[in-house]
């Protein structure tokens, strides 16, 4: 659990990038970025629930009434409450006196996972001010991971360890993928996850589509399946990939040949491309390591993706490894690393995982084995 105390270092922490960025208020939304502030997690609805941080005030989060003792019980630092009740104005409410004084306009930053719904009635309410997205200013503080951060991150990817090494265990020969699935959910909220997201199944030729949804397509042996599975714990997101290869038990259905060279270029891709994370190199480089591996080993058109995404209270965010964010790393940047090569129709080979970006070099959360986990059953 996050301590309460860095709930108000961040919330001054964002007043403070609001004000060096002109920035009236900052109206955040349900979603991430609320929880990020407060630690509430509440649900998004019709009804307004909106955070305003303005650079001279203190914070205040506004309320339908009947949500009031909800947000009170989740609130995990010291901010204002105001309510309102079912005819009042929930718009004017959170933008108080904001842009209605004042030469020039005012500078509103909304979160990015605003609804359209709300943010209509903001800009009717003040049709002077110019919106920006809240991304602008929170995307350094939620970028950099503090220790607590990537305490419940490396926990998270413990558990999600633990489960893979269970589901490669087998058995595998004769299941569906869904039923695989569901056994790969179950064992995540086991092992400590409050909400298990995904649990991608991709077996023989599905393994060639990096997103494939689990099918009522049954195993058989002498086969691939790509594994990639994740949810939360705490709030932190899990995010993990291995391949396997089924043999039923007969040595002959082991992995051929040219298999054995895609997974031999994705492993190395995925060495590199992490001994790369350090801080300071532009996230683009990653990619490109990545990338210049399995180019050169003749299959950089089957790399049909980015090498990774930022993940935290999203499973995916800032920043996104791929070509054209020259962006550097930093030290507390959290992402994935998952290259892939997808011969369609054929099979397909993917690792992933989480890696910080430390001070003095990457360090890897995951613990699970990135071999091929070669299952006799
Ligand atoms: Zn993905
Ligand atoms: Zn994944
Ligand atoms: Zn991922």
């Amino acid at each position: 659990m996050i301590p309460a105390h860095r709930y108000a270092e961040r919330l001054a922490r964002l007043a403070a990038v609001a004000r060096a960025g002109g920035v009236d208020a900052v109206l955040v939304a349900v979603g991430p970025d609320l929880e990020y502030l407060t630690g509430y997690r509440a649900m998004p609805l019709e009804r307004l629930t909106m955070l305003v941080v303005a650079p001279d005030e203190a914070p205040v989060l506004v309320v339908p009434r009947l949500e009031r003792a909800a947000a009170e019980a989740a609130l995990r630092t010291d901010v204002r409450i105001a309510t309102w009740d079912e005819t009042e104005d929930p718009y004017e409410l959170a933008l108080g006196d904001v842009g209605t004084g004042g030469a020039a306009p005012s500078l509103l930053a909304v979160s990015d996972r605003l609804w359209a719904s709300h943010l209509l009635r903001f800009q009717a309410a003040r049709p002077g001010a110019r919106f920006a997205p809240a991304s602008s200013v929170l995307r350094e503080l939620r970028m950099v991971k503090d220790e607590d951060e990537i305490d419940l991150l490396r926990r998270a990817a413990h558990a999600a360890d633990r489960v893979v090494t269970r589901i490669a265990a087998g058995p595998l020969v004769g299941r569906t993928e869904v039923d695989v699935a569901r056994e790969v959910r179950e064992r995540l909220i086991e092992n400590g996850h409050q909400e298990a997201h995904f649990a991608i199944v991709g077996s023989g030729p599905n393994s060639a589509s990096p997103h494939h949804e689990a099918s009522e397509r049954v195993i058989r042996a002498g086969e691939p399946i790509v594994l990639d599975i994740g949810g939360t714990l705490d709030g932190y997101g899990s995010d993990i990939t291995r391949t396997i290869w089924v043999t039923g038990g007969d040595p002959a259905n082991g992995p051929d040949e040219a298999f054995q060279r895609l997974f031999g270029l994705v492993r190395e891709a995925q060495a590199s491309a992490t001994a790369a994370a350090w801080p300071g190199t532009p996230a683009e480089q990653v990619d490109a390591v990545a990338r210049g591996i399995i180019e050169a080993g003749g299959h950089g058109r089957y790399f049909i993706h980015r090498l990774g995404h930022g993940i935290g209270l999203e499973g995916h965010e800032e920043p996104y490894l791929v070509a054209g964010n020259s962006e550097p790393i930093e030290a507390g940047h959290a992402f994935s690393i998952e290259p892939g090569i997808y011969l369609e129709g054929r099979y397909g080979v993917r690792i992933e995982d989480i890696v910080v970006c430390g001070r003095d070099g990457p360090i890897v959360l995951n613990e699970a084995p990135r071999e091929l986990y070669v299952v006799d059953g």
